[in-house]
């Protein structure tokens, strides 16, 4: 990594900058591995806090002893026998004047043995357990008493470190304590940068390194309460400056993207009446205002950046046709990216039926394409021809040249990261960039909008077309499954039609199909009058489109699927589904997954078949389904259930990696950190580069993509 190379030990680096090993005890070994745990300088040891601390520093009453705390105690021993049940223990009674507990040891010496003997006055420090014999501390830490001359306590709370192998929370504790002792002064590179205006009361009153070494060593007094939920001023002080920067960097990043030149397509009439005319339904009020937000944007010579939010069916697709309609009238190429196979079919077959009378060319890019076919497609990309080009992340390809691209628009945005946004963005012409739309079906819960999407704009379809009736969802246990067979029966003779969603654990492709057909063949075995069809992804793209061809007109009522249904499929009479096994699935895919149905006027219903029993968090996302059709709020509840790292997908934790701040703790300093960062910006630039080289390091990498 280049961050090790310029590590030296050197009289112009701040000495937060300077590497672990100007420490005590810190060679090359250790050196090393503290730098695999990401600790390579003493900021860095500074910013590793605590995960939680204990507290040795006053002797508890046996008598209010809770299970599952570590507590110091103190008391005579009352009796120590050598028991042997199931494996051979000592265990002793200890007793002060509120209560008496049990400790117990596995292993013990004959010295120990002779020690631990009644009379014997001991400290004791441990984790309380319920045991066999009501409250036991098992192998605590002792020392005997002697004499009246009290113990010492210690004055701060011991700090518990993330550690890894290899490395001790005594060696974290000295490590850490090294550093905080060579960082105390002005010129350590630890001033304060941020003026105490924007920060928030509470935690104005503490500087940036008396924060920090509160945290690594608080005293006694602390408020543990606070300490345990994240909400010490000490806490928030860092959490807010944490924040502060990483808004400054989402700010930079945009600025940048500000300062290229984009091609400004001009606004068109002649082919969206047409497009319009031809489409069947007017646009709701929110797609209009979607589609002039965008319109204005594309007008512009800066590139566009902006995400374009809008639940499963609220009809993205058609704004995502308008705005390509702008770029390809104004003499440029437009590029849709879909993120499935079956997703961007979905799109081509679409789009292809809108424009195709227009007289627009569309271009197909796939991952399966090969030979004369790609070739084909590949020199209309890059002579021009293609005016439209669909795809999936075949698109990025190194060897696709456009002939002159204007506009990227990329669907379901969360599965793509800021790396593969600037990949496509590079494709633009002529030193300039094309504009860029993203869309997401899953939205963005608030703050990872104001955090991790920060430097994009947003647009949000916050209205279904008419005529949706909301899906009625309930959960049934799997013993219920012919109960389930039969509202199918029932639903597909009243003339609708179902789908049969399987969930599989298997890993692989060809175990998941096996097994989806299996449930195809149980259900037509009971359901003998039904028409019943499979689709899953081992079959080839023209037996896929056939199956949901036939599904479409009716021919098939009841279709059988593994979760490739997800995305794509459009079938308003279809106003029944099960899922199998939803307790595996997450909520945003139940969500997706749900949003085939009540497309049309019948009322649809959403049957998630589960196997008891519910786990704590798959119970809440059963609750919250039924509970809600609100995309919106189901993304709530999944970065509460999952935390945002996962919500990002591993590929954009990249973008997010806080040291101290927690998104779902910190997450109400955001609209905070956002002024201050636009303050900053505006009135102090010079600021920015020391909080990102603070806060960022390294990690500024995007800000020169
Ligand atoms: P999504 O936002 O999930 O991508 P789609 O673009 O696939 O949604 O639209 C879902 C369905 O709604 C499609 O059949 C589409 O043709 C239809 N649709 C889109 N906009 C409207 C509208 N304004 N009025 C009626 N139907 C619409
Ligand atoms: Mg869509």
């Amino acid at each position: 990594m280049k961050g090790t190379l310029s590590l030296r030990r050197n009289a112009d680096t701040p000495l937060a900058l300077q590497p672990v090993s100007v420490l005590r005890g810190v060679g090359p070994q250790l050196s090393e591995k503290l730098a695999q745990f990401g600790l390579k300088t003493l900021q860095d040891l500074l910013f590793h806090l605590p995960l939680r601390y204990i507290d040795r520093t006053k002797v508890s009453p046996i008598g209010g002893l809770q299970p599952n705390s570590e507590v110091v105690i103190e008391g005579e021993l009352r009796a120590a026998d050598v028991v042997f049940g199931r494996r051979r223990s000592l265990v002793c009674r200890l007793q002060d004047s509120t209560g008496v507990v049990t400790l117990r040891f596995f292993h013990f010496n004959r010295a120990q043995q002779a020690q631990l003997v009644a009379g014997t006055r001991l400290r004791c420090f441990g984790e309380v357990r319920r045991g066999s014999a009501g409250l036991e501390l098992y192998h605590p830490e002792y020392r005997t008493i002697a004499g009246d001359a009290p113990l010492e306590l210690e004055e701060r709370l011991t700090p518990i470190y993330p550690a890894t192998e290899g490395l001790t929370q005594l060696r974290l504790r000295d490590l850490c304590s090294q550093a905080l002792a060579r960082l105390g002064g002005e010129s350590a590179g630890l001033a304060d940068l941020l003026p105490a205006a924007l920060l928030p009361d509470n935690s104005s009153r503490y500087a940036l390194f008396d924060a920090l070494a509160l945290l690594h060593h608080p005293p006694a007094n602390t408020d543990q309460g606070r300490l345990a939920c994240g909400e010490h001023p000490a806490q928030q002080r860092l959490a807010i400056e944490e924040l502060i920067a990483h808004q400054l960097s989402m700010l930079k990043l945009r600025a940048r993207v500000q300062s290229y030149a984009a091609p400004a397509l001009p606004p068109e009439t002649t082919l969206s009446t047409q497009f319009s005319a031809g489409l069947g339904f007017p646009l709701t009020g929110a797609q209009q205002r979607v589609v002039a937000e965008i319109g204005r944007d594309l007008a512009a010579p800066r590139p566009m950046l902006r995400l374009l939010q809008g639940d499963v069916g609220a009809g993205k697709t058609v704004v995502a046709a308008l705005a390509a309609l702008q770029a390809i009238a104004a003499g440029y190429q437009a590029a849709l990216m879909a993120p499935t196979e079956i997703l961007a079919e979905q799109h081509r077959d679409t789009l292809s039926s809108w424009l195709a009378p227009l007289g627009i060319k569309i271009g197909w890019l796939s991952g399966k394409q090969k030979g004369k076919a790609r070739e084909v497609q590949l020199a209309a990309v890059a002579d021009g021809s293609a005016q439209l080009i669909i795809g999936t992340h075949a698109l990025f390809q190194d060897e696709v040249v456009f002939a002159k691209l204007g506009l990227t628009i990329i669907d379901e945005q969360h599965r793509f990261g800021v790396e593969q946004r600037l990949t496509l963005r590079r494709k633009g012409f002529d030193g300039s960039v094309p504009h860029q739309l993203i869309m997401t079906a899953t939205p963005i819960p608030r703050t990872l909008a104001m955090s991790a999407y920060a430097d994009l704009d947003c647009s949000v379809i916050d209205e279904l077309p008419p005529g949706r009736t909301p899906v009625e969802t309930l959960a049934l246990a799997e013993q219920r499954r012919s109960d389930v067979m039969q509202r199918v029966r029932a639903a597909c003779n009243e003339g609708r039609q179902a789908y049969w969603v399987c969930t599989l654990i298997e890993e692989s492709e060809s175990l998941a199909a096996q097994a989806a057909e299996a449930t195809a063949a149980e259900l037509q075995l009971q359901l003998p009058e039904l028409r019943v069809a499979l689709v899953h992804g081992r079959l080839k793209p023209r037996e896929k489109t056939e199956i949901m061809a036939q599904f479409k007109a009716g021919d098939i009522q009841l279709l059988v699927a593994t979760t490739v249904i997800e995305v794509g499929v459009d079938v308003p009479n279809a106003s029944l589904m099960i899922i199998e096994n939803a307790e595996r699935l997450g909520l945003s895919q139940l969500h997706q997954l749900r949003g085939r149905v009540g497309r049309g006027s019948a009322v649809s219903h959403c049957v998630l078949l589960y196997a008891p029993p519910l786990g704590r968090i798959a119970g809440e996302r059963l609750r919250t389904m039924r509970a809600t059709n609100d995309g919106f709020v189901i993304a709530e509840k999944d970065l509460e259930l999952r935390g945002p790292g996962e919500l990002l997908g591993t590929r954009q934790t990249g973008d997010l990696q806080l040291r101290i701040a927690d998104l779902q703790r910190d997450g109400h300093l955001l609209p905070e950190a956002r002024r201050a960062a636009e303050n900053i910006t505006r009135e102090a630039p010079q600021l920015v580069e020391p909080l990102l080289a603070r806060w960022l390091g390294d990690r500024d990498q995007y800000a020169d993509a």
